[in-house]
C-alpha cells in the first residue's frame, strides 16, 4: 500500500479521500488555488502545496503542477476525485512516465470512454443495448440535420465530450434542429474545447438507473448494484438513491452483467459507472461510462457496507478487490440530496458569499454529510457551488424518506441562498415520496416545487422582533461591561427614552412589503403587535444566535443570523429572509439592481443577441453570459431600446458590472 498520496481535487471529494487515506494510516498532500488557500481540504491534509491563482485553468487543471507537486512531496499515486482532471488520459500518461500510480483507471480506457460516440461504437460492438441515435464522425451540419430526421423528434444532440448535463440540447421539431446545433456546438467548444456531437432518439418519461463497477488488475470485475438518478434539473443529478425503486432481481443482474461487459469490453481497472437510460417497462439503453468515483457513490457505500475509496486504493496498490460478486450484498435504502448554495426560485442562479451559518444536522449511522466547507468559509464563484452531499440510510425507502426529511428540516444555512427548502418539497412531493419516477419529475411537479412566494408567516415576524430586542440588550450590557459605570441609566435597554412613551416600532421588509413591529414594554415582557394583533412575548438569548422565545402561552426556539441587515430566522424546521429596515440605515429602496442588466455574478460574455438601436420587446434575450459553468441569458427589463453593449463576446465581466446601455420605452 502507498505511503503517501497527493489529492488532485478541492471540496468535499477531496475531504472525502483524505478521511478514507488517514484512517488507511496513508499520509495526504492536498493542493490548491490561491482562493482555497484557507479551505477545509487544505486544513484536513498533512501537508498541501499551492498551484496557482484561482481560476482552474491555472491551478487545479494544470497536469505539470500537479506532477511537480507529487515529486516535491514524494506523493507516490494521485486520487483524481471527480470533475478537473479525472477524466483527462493526458493527465493519466503524464503521471505514468514520472512513476506515480493514479487511482483510476488505465488511459486506454479513459481514451475509450472519453467520447460518447466513440463509447457507443465501442458498446455496440460487446453487445451493449445502445440509444437508437447517430454517432458516426461526420459532422456536417446538413447530414447531422438528416439523422435527426430519420431518428424523429424530439431528438437530443450531446456533445461527444460532454458531462455534467452540458452541451445538450432538446430539439422538438426539424425546423429547430439548426439553431439548437450551432447553440449545442458553442457551448461544447467553450466548456469541452471540442464540438463533435451525436444525435440521440429523445426516450420520454424515461428513468436514469446507472450500474456501480469495480475492476482489479487480476482481471476480476464485480457491480455494486444500482443507483436511481432520475430526479434532475436540466440533465444534472440532484437527488440519487440506490436501490432503485421497484428493480427486479433479474433485471439488477441483466444491468449488472451489461456494465460489467461494457468495463471488460475496455480493459477496465478501479471505480466506474455504467450510465443506463431506461423506459418504464424496465428495457434499458447504455448511454455512457463515467471512469471514475461518482458524486453519488455514498448511496451505494451505505447499501453496501463498503468503503469505495478504500477499493479504489487498493486496486490502486495492485492488491484483489475486497470482496467477489456473491460475497456482495444490498441491505436498506440510501438516498442522496445535493445541498447547493443556489436559488432554486430563480432558474437555480448559484449564490456566491460567506457560509455566515452552517449547521448540518448531527451524523450518526443513518445520517451523513460529506462537505468541503465550514461555518464562516465562503462559496466562491470559481467553482461548484456544492455546500454538501446530505446522505441517509435506513431499513426501508419509506424510513430513508422520513430520515431525509428531518436532516433537511435540521439543515441551517444562513449568508447564501441554498435549495435546502427545495429539496424538502420535492421529497415531500407525492411523485417522489411514491417513487413515480423519471427525468422530468422536477418540470412536472413544478407547481408543487416552486410556489409563488409566500408571506413570512406570523410567528416567524414575531420571533425576528424578539431577535433585534435581545441582541439590543446584549449589545448594552457588553457596552456597559467595557464602559466606566455599568450601572449607569444610560445603558439600559427597557425601553425608558426620556420625553418619549415606552414605545417603539420595528421594521422589516419581507420582499416588497413592510411590516412593522409596535413594541410596548411591560415588565420584562414585550407587548409586540403586528397587523392589528398584539401578543405578549418574552425572550431569552442562549448562546449564539440562539433564542428560547414564549409567545403569549406557547414557548419555541429560534434562531436569528443577522448579516449587516438580512436576517434569517430559522424556526421548526424552515427558514425565512426578512431585512430589518432601520431608517437610521441609508438602505437604497429597491436596491441597485439597474433593470436586471448588470452582471449576477463574474463570468465571460459568450454571446450579443441584438444589435445596438434595436427596439426590443419586454423579455427578450440581449446577451448570454457563462458564469459558474452555465449560461444565464440576460433579458430586456421592458420595451425599449438597446443603446449599446458594454463588452464584446469573450470578455469577462466583473460582479455586478453593467452589461447593456439600455433605454426603456
Ligand atoms: P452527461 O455526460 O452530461 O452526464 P449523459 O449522456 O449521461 O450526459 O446524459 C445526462 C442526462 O440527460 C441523463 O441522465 C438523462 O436524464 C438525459 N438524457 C441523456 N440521453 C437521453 C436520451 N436519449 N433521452 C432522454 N434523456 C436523455
Ligand atoms: P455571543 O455574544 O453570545 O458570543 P456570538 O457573537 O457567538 O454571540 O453570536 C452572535 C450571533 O447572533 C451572530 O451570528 C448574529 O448573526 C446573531 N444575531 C441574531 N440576531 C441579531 C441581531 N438582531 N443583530 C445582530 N446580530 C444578531
Ligand atoms: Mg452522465
Amino acid at each position: 500500500m502507498f505511503n503517501k498520496i497527493l489529492i488532485a481535487n478541492r471540496g468535499e471529494i477531496a475531504c472525502r479521500v483524505i478521511k478514507t487515506a488517514r484512517r488507511m494510516g496513508i499520509r495526504t498532500v492536498a493542493v490548491y488555488s490561491e482562493a482555497d488557500a484557507n479551505a477545509r481540504h487544505v486544513r484536513m491534509a498533512d501537508e498541501a502545496v499551492l498551484l496557482g491563482p484561482a481560476a482552474a485553468r491555472e491551478s487545479y487543471l494544470v497536469a505539470d503542477k500537479i506532477v511537480d507537486a507529487c515529486k516535491r512531496t514524494g506523493a507516490q499515486a494521485v486520487h483524481p476525485g471527480y470533475g478537473f482532471l479525472s477524466e483527462n488520459a493526458g493527465f493519466a500518461d503524464a503521471l505514468a512516465a514520472n512513476g506515480i500510480a493514479f487511482i483510476g483507471p488505465p488511459a486506454s480506457a479513459i481514451r475509450a470512454m472519453g467520447s460518447k460516440s466513440e463509447a457507443k461504437k465501442l458498446m455496440g460492438k460487446a453487445a451493449v443495448p445502445l440509444t437508437p441515435g447517430y454517432h458516426g464522425d461526420d459532422q456536417t451540419p446538413a447530414l447531422l440535420h438528416k439523422e435527426a430526421d430519420a431518428i424523429g423528434y424530439p431528438v437530443l444532440i450531446k456533445a461527444a465530450a460532454g458531462g455534467g448535463g452540458k452541451g445538450m440540447r432538446l430539439v422538438e421539431k426539424s425546423e429547430d434542429f439548426p439553431d439548437a446545433l450551432a447553440s449545442c456546438k458553442r457551448e461544447a467548444i467553450s466548456s469541452f474545447g471540442d464540438d463533435h456531437v451525436l444525435i440521440e432518439k429523445y426516450i420520454t418519461k424515461p428513468r436514469h438507473i446507472e450500474i456501480q463497477v469495480f475492476a482489479d488488475t487480476l482481471g476480476n470485475c464485480v457491480y455494486l448494484f444500482e443507483r436511481d438518478c432520475s430526479v434532475q434539473r436540466r440533465h444534472q443529478k440532484v437527488l440519487e438513491e440506490a436501490p432503485a425503486p421497484g428493480m427486479t432481481l433479474e433485471r439488477r443482474r441483466q444491468m449488472g452483467e451489461a456494465a460489467v461487459a461494457a468495463a471488460k469490453a475496455v480493459g477496465y481497472v478501479g471505480a466506474g459507472t455504467v450510465e443506463f437510460i431506461a423506459n418504464q417497462d424496465g428495457s434499458f439503453y447504455f448511454m455512457e461510462m463515467n471512469t471514475r468515483l461518482q458524486v453519488e457513490h455514498p448511496v451505494t457505500e451505505m447499501i453496501t457496507g463498503q468503503d469505495l475509496v478504500e477499493w479504489q486504493l487498493r486496486v490502486a496498490a495492485g492488491q484483489p478487490l475486497p470482496l467477489a460478486q456473491e460475497q456482495l450484498q444490498l441491505r436498506g435504502h440510501a438516498l442522496e440530496a445535493r445541498i447547493y448554495a443556489e436559488d432554486a426560485n430563480k432558474g437555480f442562479l448559484p449564490s456566491t458569499g460567506r457560509l455566515v451559518r452552517l449547521s448540518p444536522p448531527a451524523e450518526s449511522l443513518n445520517v451523513r454529510v460529506d462537505t468541503g466547507v465550514e461555518e464562516a468559509d465562503e462559496i466562491t464563484p470559481f467553482y461548484d457551488p456544492m455546500i454538501a452531499k446530505l446522505i441517509v440510510w435506513d431499513e426501508h425507502r419509506d424510513a430513508a424518506l422520513a430520515r431525509m426529511r428531518k436532516a433537511l428540516a435540521d439543515y441551517q444555512v444562513a449568508g447564501v441562498t441554498t435549495n435546502i427548502d427545495f429539496l424538502s418539497r420535492l421529497v415531500a412531493c407525492p411523485a417522489f415520496a411514491g417513487a413515480d419516477l423519471d427525468t422530468g419529475l422536477i418540470e412536472r411537479q413544478k407547481e408543487f416545487l416552486f410556489p409563488a412566494t409566500q408571506a413570512v408567516p406570523r410567528d416567524a415576524l414575531l420571533v425576528a422582533t424578539v431577535g433585534e430586542l435581545l441582541w439590543e440588550q446584549h449589545e448594552a450590557k457588553q457596552a456597559a461591561k467595557t464602559s466606566g459605570d455599568p450601572h449607569s441609566p444610560w445603558h439600559a435597554r427597557d425601553g425608558w427614552r426620556m420625553n418619549l412613551s415606552a414605545a417603539r416600532m420595528i421594521g422589516f421588509r419581507d420582499g416588497d412589503s413592510l411590516i412593522e413591529a409596535l413594541v410596548r414594554y411591560q415588565g420584562d415582557k414585550w407587548q409586540i403587535t403586528i397587523n392589528g394583533q398584539t401578543t405578549l412575548a418574552r425572550g431569552k438569548k442562549l448562546e449564539g444566535d440562539r433564542f428560547a422565545v414564549e409567545l403569549d402561552d406557547r414557548r419555541l426556539m429560534a434562531s436569528v443570523v443577522a448579516v449587516d441587515e438580512k436576517r434569517s430566522i430559522f424556526l421548526n424546521g424552515s427558514t425565512y429572509s426578512l431585512l430589518r429596515d432601520d431608517p437610521l440605515h441609508l438602505v437604497e429602496a429597491g436596491g441597485a439592481q439597474g433593470g436586471g442588466l448588470t452582471a449576477p455574478m463574474p463570468g465571460k460574455v459568450v454571446a450579443l443577441l441584438a444589435q445596438p438601436g434595436q427596439k426590443v420587446d419586454k423579455g427578450a434575450p440581449l446577451l448570454i453570459l457563462e458564469a459558474m459553468k452555465m449560461e444565464h441569458t440576460i433579458t430586456a427589463p421592458a420595451a425599449g431600446t438597446v443603446k449599446a453593449f458594454c463588452y464584446a463576446a469573450g470578455e469577462q465581466v466583473a460582479d455586478g458590472a453593467a452589461l447593456v446601455e439600455f433605454e426603456g420605452e
